[in-house]
C-alpha cells in the first residue's frame, strides 16, 4: 500500500483508533462496521488541505457545494442497513466522494451507486480503484429514479435528503429489504428506516439529521 494511504501524524492508525472509540461512545455497536471504519483511509476522500481533519467526527466540504458525511452518520446508517442480516445487493444514492460507498463495499456483496455530479463520480471511481475495491458499479444519473436494471435491492441507502421518499426507491426494494433515507427540508430532517413487507412498507423514524438536499436531474 502507498504510504499516503497508511497515513502519518494526524492521519495515522492511532488517530483512526480514536475515531472508532468516539463512535462507540456515540452508540455504534456493530463491530464489523467499526473495524471497516478503522481500516478505511478517510483522508484520501478529502482535499489534501483537509486531510488533518479527516478523522474528526465531522462532515467536511468535498467541492460542488457537497459534503462528505460525518463518520457517526455513515456508521449509523450502515449499521441500521445491516441489522436484518447479510446483504447481497445494495443501492446507494449520492456517491459524493465515495467514502460511504467504500465502507458499504467492504460489508456487502455488490454496491450500485448513483451520483448526479459527474466530477464527484469520477473522483470516487478513482479512489475506489486505488483501494482495490472492485464490487461497486457507478452511474451518473438522478438517483431519485433509483437504478431499476439491477433491482430489486436488499438495501438502499440515500445520502442526500428529498422532501418525500421517492416512489422508485420503494419499488426497487426487495421484500424484507430496507431503505435508510433522510427526508425533509434543510434544518428539519429525519432519518427513516423503511422496510418492505409482503403487503406494503413499514416506516420508522430513527433520529434528527442534517444532509444536503436530493436534487433533480444530472448536474
Ligand atoms: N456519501 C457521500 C455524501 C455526499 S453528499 C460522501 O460521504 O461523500 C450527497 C451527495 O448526493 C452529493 O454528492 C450530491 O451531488 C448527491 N445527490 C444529490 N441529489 C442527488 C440525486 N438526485 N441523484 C444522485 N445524487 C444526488
Amino acid at each position: 500500500m502507498k504510504p499516503t494511504m497508511l497515513g502519518i501524524g494526524m492521519t495515522s492508525q492511532r488517530t483512526r483508533d480514536r475515531l472508532v472509540a468516539r463512535l462507540r461512545e456515540a452508540g455504534i455497536v456493530n463491530n464489523e462496521v467499526l473495524e471497516v471504519v478503522r481500516a478505511m483511509p478517510r483522508h484520501i476522500f478529502v482535499d489534501e488541505a483537509l486531510a488533518s481533519r479527516a478523522y474528526e467526527d465531522t462532515a467536511l466540504p468535498i467541492g460542488h457545494g457537497q459534503t462528505i458525511s460525518q463518520p457517526y452518520i455513515v456508521a449509523r446508517m450502515t449499521e441500521v442497513l445491516l441489522e436484518a442480516g447479510p446483504l447481497a445487493r445494495v443501492l446507494e444514492i449520492g456517491t459524493g466522494c465515495g467514502y460511504q460507498t467504500a465502507i458499504l463495499a467492504r460489508l456487502v456483496k455488490e454496491v450500485y451507486t448513483v451520483e448526479r455530479i459527474m466530477a464527484l463520480l469520477q473522483g470516487a471511481r478513482q479512489r475506489l480503484r486505488e483501494l482495490h475495491i472492485q464490487n461497486v458499479r457507478f452511474k451518473h444519473s438522478d438517483g431519485s429514479w433509483g437504478w431499476p436494471e439491477h433491482g430489486e435491492y436488499d438495501g438502499i441507502l440515500a445520502t442526500a435528503a428529498p422532501m418525500e421518499v421517492p416512489d422508485a426507491l420503494l419499488q426497487q426494494l426487495a421484500v424484507g429489504g430496507r431503505l435508510v433515507i433522510p427526508v425533509g427540508p434543510r434544518g428539519d430532517q429525519e432519518l427513516l428506516r423503511i422496510t418492505r413487507t409482503e403487503t406494503g412498507h413499514d416506516r420508522e423514524v430513527m433520529e434528527k439529521v442534517s444532509f444536503v438536499p436530493m436534487l433533480g436531474g444530472a448536474g
